[in-house]
């Protein structure tokens, strides 16, 4: 989940400075009564736990689901686990920088344990990770219950009659290793749990184009090699409180696969609510606050941008499912919930997979010309106003804040608030047919083939029209109030608004040409356009054209300017004239002589002039 609302350096730091008191650090242990109150809830679910002599308990599961195995404990059971059920197998996917195997479970009742086995069982194949931001674990816990009644406890064996399964019990395994009982200030247990980002503070949920990870590239590959029919990403959310115990859904009916978004909404989302509701839980669509200090203000739909698994899903066209369980819930009731989330989704497969395979089909058949580069909320139109399970909230000074705190009451309140829908298109963009980068530049095309997008190098020069980007007004971007500069180990680009230039050319042997005719034609515009915001340009991965470069004497640039200023009285009436009119410019040598500089071929005309060239259709 996305944390906005909080200066997480500055929450750090504060508590880092109170538990050294052994006097306040008490408030720590019982810091859970200061949150929201928490809703009793009892339901039908509780009858997935197993019995405390059962010799397949989970770890979390003899804890009374209030704590969560470590990375070695949870490995060292799933090991047993796959020992002893035919229908398991356990495949490291990657190391994480720390060193640790990223563990994927291969879930099969034909022991189709390779990619190719398993697509030739032509079953429907469900992707799911964990632990993605290790702090939120829910999953974990209730993938390995799942695991085992799928298995040696046969109480779910027609699931694997009919589908097929993978399992990342930890995505972030350097993360779920920096436990603590402090990691996570919002969240209602486990009692100790892992931390959001890696052992290099990246979070994973913000790499899926740019892929700096071991986690992500890991998975990238496996999406690729496996090609699943739907991918699950289970997390816990941070924010508003709310009835709603598990939210979920996809990037929209409106996003780059609409076929896929009415899928999710209109075939995965009545079977799975129905489902969690019979058994005692309140399932609810992904919610994000308008205003998070009163839910009665409206929330808004959200699409994610290709950094997220989502927005990731969404351009690949892989059927993509963000599951957030509600922070505030007891970690039983989470864990529970993603248990029946996840049984649910592979019987529903079984039952689904055509009209789920069509959708898929006709998204990743469909051929815009131009696509856009992310999405906004729809402001023309009057947010509709819909059924809301809420909780009733009040504000008051705090003295510490200096200003208006929420309260959250623990009061029920069903009723109707605005929703408004992210479904607008920022700027849409014409696909060229091709797309050339010169090969100085071949790490950003490294990162692009991992993607599985191929890349042909010129063997003889290319000599074509091409349009090219100048960025007269990139700049560094603004640092916003929950990021502050640099973010995720890069200095992020505005690009302002770029200026397309039409050129004849000739592009040398050795240059990267990308075509657009190839599946992941949609992700390659949106790493590639600069207005993109998950660009490698706006990832700064281009900063070196943002210095200008060979040196201008005044004792040249002077006679020179005279000589401009003689042959062409067009130039010297236009001096005249900006002299007069901006007296900054008047007062400074630098900006008088570059004036003239810039108009002569000495200027670096590769200033501000992004790489990448594309090749019109
Ligand atoms: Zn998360």
């Amino acid at each position: 989940m996305k944390c906005q609302f909080y200066h997480g350096l500055t929450v750090a730091v504060v508590i880092g400075f109170l538990i050294s008191s052994p006097i306040i650090a008490d408030i720590y242990t019982e810091y859970e009564s200061l949150l929201p109150p928490a809703q009793k809830w009892a339901g039908k679910s509780e009858e997935l736990i197993v019995a405390e002599d059962d010799p397949w308990i989970t770890p979390a599961e003899a804890s009374g689901l209030v704590a969560t195995p470590s990375y070695d404990e949870t490995v060292a059971w799933l090991q047993k686990l796959v020992a002893a059920a035919p229908e398991l197998e356990m495949l490291s996917i990657g190391k994480s920088l720390q060193g640790r195997d990223f563990w994927m479970v291969i879930a099969s009742a034909e022991q189709a344990f390779t990619a190719d086995a398993m697509r030739a069982t032509g079953k429907p194949l469900l992707i799911a990770h964990s632990g993605i931001h290790a702090g939120e674990i829910d999953g974990k816990d209730a993938g390995l219950m799942l695991l085992r009644d799928m298995t040696v406890a046969g109480k779910r064996k027609e699931l694997l009659a009919k589908s097929n399964f993978l399992f990342i019990p930890i995505l972030n395994v350097d993360g779920h290793e920096r436990i603590s009982p402090y990691n996570r200030i919002n969240q209602r247990g486990p009692v100790k749990m892992g931390w959001r980002t890696n052992a290099r503070n990246q979070n994973l949920n913000r790499d899926f184009t740019k892929l700096d990870t071991e986690g992500v590239r890991a998975l990238i590959k496996v999406l690729n090699q496996w090609q699943p029919d739907l991918y699950l990403d289970l997390h816990v959310t941070d924010g508003a409180d709310y009835q709603y115990d598990i939210t979920f859904g996809g990037n929209g009916r409106a996003g780059w696969s609409p076929a896929i978004g009415n899928w999710i909404e209109d075939t995965y989302r009545p079977a799975i609510s129905a489902t969690l509701s019979d058994y005692g839980h309140v399932p609810g669509g992904l919610i994000f606050a308008t205003n998070d200090m009163d839910m009665q203000d409206g929330f808004m739909t959200w699409s994610g941008d290709p950094r997220y698994s989502n927005g990731y899903g969404d351009v690949i066209h892989l059927p993509t499912i963000l599951v957030e369980n509600h922070s505030l819930k007891p970690y039983k009731q989470r864990v529970l919930g993603t248990y029946l989330l996840l049984a649910r989704t592979l019987s529903l497969l079984a039952e689904e997979i055509e009209s789920l395979r069509q959708a898929t089909q006709s998204d990743k058949q469909r051929r815009p010309d131009a696509i856009p580069l992310s999405f906004k909320a729809n402001k023309e139109q009057t947010p509709e106003p819909v059924m809301f399970k809420g909780i009733s909230s009040e504000r008051y000074q705090g003295v510490a804040a200096g200003g208006e705190v929420v309260r959250w009451t623990g009061k029920l309140v069903n009723k109707p608030i605005a929703k408004t829908y992210v479904d607008q298109p920022t700027i849409m963009i014409d696909v060229p047919a091709a797309y050339v980068i010169p090969a100085v530049w071949s790490d950003i095309v490294d990162r692009i083939k991992l993607h599985g997008i191929e890349v042909k190098q010129l063997t003889e020069p290319l000599q074509t029209q091409a349009e090219i980007y100048r960025l007269p007004d990139a700049k560094i971007a603004a640092a916003s109030n929950w990021t502050p500069n640099p973010f995720e180990g890069h200095i992020r680009i505005d690009p302002g608004e770029p200026v397309k230039e039409i050129i004849d050319t000739t592009f040398p042997t050795g240059s990267f040409l990308i075509s657009t005719d190839q599946p992941l034609y949609e992700l390659l515009v949106l790493m590639l356009e600069p207005q993109a915001p998950d660009s490698f340009l706006q990832w700064g991965f281009f900063l070196e054209i943002f210095t200008r470069t060979e040196y201008a004497e005044a004792y040249v640039l002077e006679p020179l300017a005279q000589k401009m200023m003689e042959n062409d009285p067009q130039l010297r009436k236009r001096f005249n004239q900006k002299l007069k009119a901006d007296e900054e410019f008047a007062a400074s040598m630098y900006q008088r002589m570059m004036w003239f500089y810039q108009q002569t071929p000495f200027y670096d005309q590769q200033y501000l002039l992004y790489p990448v060239a594309r090749i019109p259709n």
